[in-house]
């Protein structure tokens, strides 16, 4: 079926809330991918920071079609080998401890989060929650009413619970919000959505010290930064802090939909019987993938890979001198250049066209979360290729 075809028929099948896609992806092998066209692509944006391992992974093949052929799902009536597996490697990479729900993707992960905090709440006679402007959680109700994004936000609203927004990375702001009223300080290490925007060092230092000291949870929302994504296997490691709950999703099933949410300590143990579930949760083709993921990352000294090939990017990116380039941001394969106001769609589309796939995640910024496998000669291709990117794209905003 030709691409063209495809797009007119997924618009009249699907509701409007995507607009229809502009490219049709049939195939992928590491971290390139082609389209129905048989043009290629040096994937760049890994399907929003998910594949890690890239595309067509020989042995998270094999791990899905194992599982698959042996037991492809059992729900919590029972109890089943890869998800005690997986749960007990996550404890492991975060120091041995914590307790485990696993489930089906971030803004779930995100909702077991919100019910430990409001078990919390109840259980201390607090009244609400922090979170940050422009931050992301997810879509559903209560991860959407933890949301500071307004545009997604708004239309939706009112919502049943009392969150207030503090400006992301403000910790004195954050300090003045956070009362021994408020239950959760819901958080991201580096906001994602936003257009990869990390706070200034130290910052998660203060939230664990406002939170202690008001007896709030602290809630990392890791969905986006996590499984090595920054160089570490959880971005708050680079701070030398631990959160009370942290929640897990995209890179950890390297495209298999999962997501986890941790919690520790005495917020590990605040679901009683009966509390939480998912039919899906702890699916054991969706654990199988997630531990092939893991495994290989330290097989394959993938952090290390990460943080070289992200300095190269970086650094290749912020040499790059273009009217309408005006900085780099982020750390690791997470990257947002940040461009003039307006310009993003057209470097998007620009990039597109000379083989490169970024997202333009603000009207001003270009998302790269790359698979993290991405070697240190495709990014150098990428840093090549961006002059001639930016020209065209000033060219496209010209005739607009
Ligand atoms: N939290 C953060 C920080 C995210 O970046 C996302 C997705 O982009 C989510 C939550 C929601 O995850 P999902 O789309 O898997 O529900």
């Amino acid at each position: 079926m030709s691409a063209q075809d495809l797009r007119s028929r997924y618009e009249a099948a699907f509701m409007p809330n995507y607009g229809v896609p502009p490219v049709v992806l049939t195939a992928g092998h590491g971290c390139v991918v082609w389209d129905a066209d048989g043009k290629e692509y040096l994937d760049l944006i890994a399907g929003i920071a998910v594949t890690s391992l890239g595309h067509a992974h020989e042995q998270l093949g094999a791990a899905v079609a194992n599982q698959v052929m042996s037991i492809a799902h059992t729900s919590n009536l029972f109890v089943n080998e890869q998800e005690v597996l997986l749960a007990e490697k996550l404890r492991e990479l975060l120091g041995g401890e914590g307790r485990v729900f696993l489930a089906n993707s971030g803004t779930e992960a995100n909702e077991c989060a919100l019910k430990l905090a409001i078990k919390y709440a109840k259980a201390n006679d607090r009244t609400y929650f922090v979170a940050a402007e422009n931050g992301f959680h997810g879509r559903s109700m209560g991860a959407l009413s933890l949301t500071g994004k307004q545009s997604i936000r708004e239309p939706f609203g009112p919502f049943a619970l009392d969150v207030r927004f503090v400006p992301y990375g403000d910790a004195e702001a954050l300090r003045e919000a956070v009362t021994g009223d408020c239950a959760a300080v819901f958080l991201e290490p580096t906001q994602g959505e936003a257009g990869v925007v990390p706070p200034a060092d130290g910052y998660f230092a203060a939230v664990r010290e406002i939170c202690d000291a008001a007896g709030a949870l602290f809630v990392a929302d890791e969905i986006q930064s996590a499984i090595g994504r920054t160089g570490a296997w959880f971005a708050h490691q680079h701070e030398g802090v631990r959160p009370d709950v942290l929640t897990l999703a995209k890179g950890l099933g390297g495209g298999l939909p999962i997501g986890a949410c941790v919690g520790f300590g005495a917020a590990g143990e605040l679901f009683a019987k009966g509390d939480h579930g998912s039919t899906f949760g702890g699916n054991p083709v969706a654990a199988a993938a997630a531990l092939t993921v893991l495994w290989t990352i330290e097989k394959d000294d993938l952090l290390d890979n990460v943080t070289q090939v992200g300095t190269l990017l970086r650094d290749g990116i912020a040499a790059v001198d273009h009217p309408l380039l005006q900085g780099v941001r982020g750390r690791g394969l997470w990257l947002g250049a940040v461009l003039a106001p307006g310009a993003a769609g057209a470097v998007e589309a620009a990039a597109r066209d000379a083989g490169f796939l970024v997202n333009a995640v603000q009207p001003d910024a270009i998302r790269i979360a790359p698979p993290l496998i991405l070697t240190a000669q495709q990014a150098q291709t990428f840093v090549d290729a961006l002059p001639a990117i930016l020209d065209a794209a000033a060219d496209a905003l010209k005739e607009h």
